[in-house]
This record gives structure tokens, sequence and C-alpha cells, in this order.
């Protein structure tokens, strides 16, 4: 069993670690603490890294998600640029690769997860880069300091989000995408069909259903990227955002539960060792309101793990547990997602995509399991709590955006 002066060992050190080490104070856990990063930096948060941090409308320090002195006053040793090798769960040890071997009473997994890289020619020319870190975006804005003309590969968020900042510093960008539609993996075509259409706009080229057979060179730097088709797009800098592959390698070799793509936890974040917990983008969890078994990647879900797990450890009762949620800003427009969309058999959509303010409600048998709200904040914050009470709304107060959220609400609950 864990006891509340056993060092208690991070291995990771963003969102979900600091929200962990966090909460074990906040709890009033007194024991060590300790967390290993092997990134140079202390804990930052990355939603900014593709959105007001790479236009330059962010400053560095705000990114930082506690100042230094904060690891110094709460007593967390904080160790960064040391990479976490294997878990001896029998010696209840962790190696570092700086040849240390610290033991823990608890151990806490939040390695996150580290960009898919396609297998393609070209991608380790000069000019290519990936959209995950903070170095990857400092290599990425120092080489937009002159005119770029950009090709983003991949059409999910963190592209998307790269195409709108690039485009408002000026550069040319192309954007391609494999599949038949913009964000088609994480919602429904009346979204991807709005931000195709945005993007376009503002001048941003779409191709869909496309795939990149190679990044062309000239002298060890990009030149171009030539499609599947054989047409080539001229470009000198190419940005990389196709997915992401979790860091559950530790976990997996040290004999822990891997299932639902990710380590396996249960709600309370434990792994299938109960001195193990496992939070963030390298985690799979039980869903709230459904049981279903999902990995999650993003900053809600990192912080309410990280809670969780340092519930558990510290011996306080589980944290309540809120419908997951996930936003993404390009441009005015500002998307707030809650609950998760996957296995929806119907949408309803409220309001007018030409507005640039709507809605699209995901369900399940008639239950509501997901909004996507674009410039929406009252369909976002009400779905929220429909989601969690696992309402089933009247679909056609939903479609009718003169009916307020709020009494479709009170219907529900009356
Ligand atoms: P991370 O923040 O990735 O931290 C894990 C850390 O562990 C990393 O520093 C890694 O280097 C380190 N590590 C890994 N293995 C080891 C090891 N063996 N030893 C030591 N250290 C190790 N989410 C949203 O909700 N909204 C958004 O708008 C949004 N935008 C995003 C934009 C970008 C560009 C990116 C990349 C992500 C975005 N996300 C967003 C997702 C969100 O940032 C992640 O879900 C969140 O950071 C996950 O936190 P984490 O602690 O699990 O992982």
């Amino acid at each position: 069993m864990t006891t509340q002066h056993a060092q208690t060992l991070i291995i990771g050190a963003g969102q979900a670690a600091l929200q962990a080490a966090l909460s074990l104070r906040q709890f009033g856990h007194e024991g060590a603490i300790a967390m290993v990063g092997e990134e140079p930096f202390p804990p930052y948060q990355r939603p900014p890294l593709s959105k007001a941090y790479l236009k330059g409308a962010l400053a560095r320090e705000r990114l930082y998600l506690r100042p230094d002195d904060w690891y110094q006053d709460q007593n967390v040793d904080l160790i960064t640029g040391v990479r976490a090798e294997a878990i001896d769960r029998n010696a209840r040890q962790v190696r570092f690769d700086d040849r240390s071997s610290p033991s823990y009473g608890a151990l806490i997994i939040a390695t996150g997860a580290r960009p898919r890289m396609p297998a393609i020619d070209g991608a380790t020319l000069k000019g290519v880069f990936l959209l995950r870190g903070l170095a990857d975006i400092d290599a990425i804005k120092a080489h937009m300091e002159t005119p770029r003309r950009i090709v983003i590969i991949g059409g999910g968020y963190i592209g998307l989000e790269a195409a709108a900042a690039a485009r408002q510093l000026g550069h040319a960008v192309t954007l391609v995408e494999t599949a038949a539609r913009v964000l088609q993996r994480v919602a429904g075509a009346p979204i991807s069909q709005f931000f195709e259409d945005a993007h376009k706009r503002e001048g941003v080229e779409i191709h869909t259903g496309a795939s990149v057979s190679e990044i062309t060179g000239e002298a060890g730097a990009v030149s171009g990227v030539r499609l599947a088709g054989g047409e080539v797009i001229d470009a000198d800098m190419v940005l990389i955002g196709v997915g992401i592959i979790p860091n559950a390698e530790i976990a997996a070799q040290a004999g822990l539960e891997i299932a639902g793509g990710g380590i396996l936890t249960d709600r309370d974040a434990r792994t299938s060792d109960p001195a193990i917990f496992a939070v963030g983008d390298c985690a799979a969890r039980p869903l709230v309101n459904d049981g279903a078994l999902v990995r999650l990647e993003s900053v809600h879900n990192a912080i309410e793990q990280g809670k969780l797990a340092a519930a558990a450890i510290a011996g306080k009762p589980r944290p309540r547990e809120d419908c997951p949620w996930f936003w993404s800003d390009q441009y005015d427009l500002k998307l707030q997602i809650a609950g998760v969309s996957s296995g929806y058999d119907e949408t309803v959509v409220r309001g007018a995509p030409d507005d640039r303010q709507f809605a699209v409600f995901y369900l399940k048998e008639r239950r509501l399991i997901a909004v996507d709200a674009i410039n929406a904040p009252a369909e976002f914050i009400v779905s929220k709590k429909l989601i969690m009470d696992k309402a089933s709304p009247d679909t056609a107060l939903l479609a009718d955006a003169t009916v307020p959220m709020k009494t479709i609400a009170e219907r529900c609950s009356g």
C-alpha cells in the first residue's frame, strides 16, 4: 500500500503531471513528490502552441503552468531533461537515463503522447516540422520569420489551427487531408464543411481525399509536396499534424495492462497495478456516464485524471467527474465540444452556419451524447449538463434556435 511518506514519483512533466502534484498538495498530501520530464522545460500548456503562441500573440512565460518558485514552495522536486526508461514493479523503482533509480510508494505515469510520423520520403528534410512541443513550435516560428509557402499535412484540429495562424501571419497555406473531409475522425459533416469554407475564405487551399506520397527537396531543404495522383505543390515549409501515439511503452514493458489504445485505468486513474496510476493522453479510462473505455486527448481530461489519481493516493474521496470537453480557436471562431460523439446515430443542426454561430448535436438512441458549438456558448454549457444527465431532448426543439437552450433543459428535467 502507498503511504503518506513514501515518495510519489511522476513520470512526465506536462499538464496531467502538474495537476497531479498540485492536487496532491491541495489534498494535504505531505509525502515527497518528484516529477521527471524529458523536455528541458517546466510543465507548460500546449493549446496556445498552435494558436496565440504560434501567432506571436502570447509571451513564452505565459505558457508555463506554474512559476519556477512554485516547485520549491510546494516541495515538488522537478527534474527536467531526464527520461524515465523502465519501471521495476517488484523493487518499486524507476530507472532514469541519468543512471539514477529512485524508488516510489505511488507512481503516476503522465507521459502524454508523441506525434505520428507518416512513412513518406522527405520527412527529414530541412523545413519539415511536427506540431507537438514547445521546441517544435519555436523552430516553426523561427522558420516563419520570412514569408513561406507552407503545406500542412493533416486536417485535424491542430493542422487547422496552424493553418489559421499561418494565414493570419500572411503565409501562403495549402492543407492536405487524406480523408474525404477535414475533421472526419472527430466531427460530423456540417462541422467539416463549415471549417473548410471558413479556411477557403481566408485563402487556405484545401485538398481533401489526397494523400502525400513524398516531400520533395533541393539541397536538403523542402521544395514541395507530391500527392499520390502525381501533382506537386510547391512549398518551402511542411507542417505535419496527423495524430499522436500515446507514450504507453514504458507501462507495457512493465507488464501493465494496455487497452482502449492506452494504459488501462479505472475511475480513480489506477492501472492494473494498484500502486501505479496513469493520467492524461497516455491513459484509457471509463467514460464518465456510460463506462465505455476511451483515451481522450484534452486539457480537461489531463486535469481531471490528475485530480483523480491525487485523490486516490491522498486517500480522499473521488472528485466529481465532469462531461469531457475540448475547444479549438481558428480565426474569430471558437469551437467548443462537449461529450464524445463516437457511435452517434443522429445529428441535429441548430442555427445557420452562415451566421458563424451554430451547433451540431450528436444523439445515440435519442440520448444526447455530444455537441460541437461554434460561437455558441449556451449550446455548449447546457449540453454539458444534458449529456451528464443522460437526457433525451426533443430534437425539434433542439433544431429551433428561437427556443432558448434553458427551456429545452427545463423540459428534459420536467
Ligand atoms: P503532455 O502535455 O504531452 O506531457 C507529457 C510529458 O511527458 C511531455 O513533456 C513528454 O516529453 C514527457 N515524457 C514522455 N515520456 C517520458 C519519459 N519516459 N520520461 C520523462 N518524460 C517523459 N487540448 C484541449 O483541450 N484544447 C486545445 O485547444 C488543445 N490544443 C492543443 C494544441 C496542440 C499543439 C497540442 C500538441 C495539443 C493540444 N491539446 C488541446 C491537447 C492537450 O494539450 C493534451 O491533451 C495535454 O497536454 C495532455 O497532457 P499530458 O500531461 O497527458 O501530456
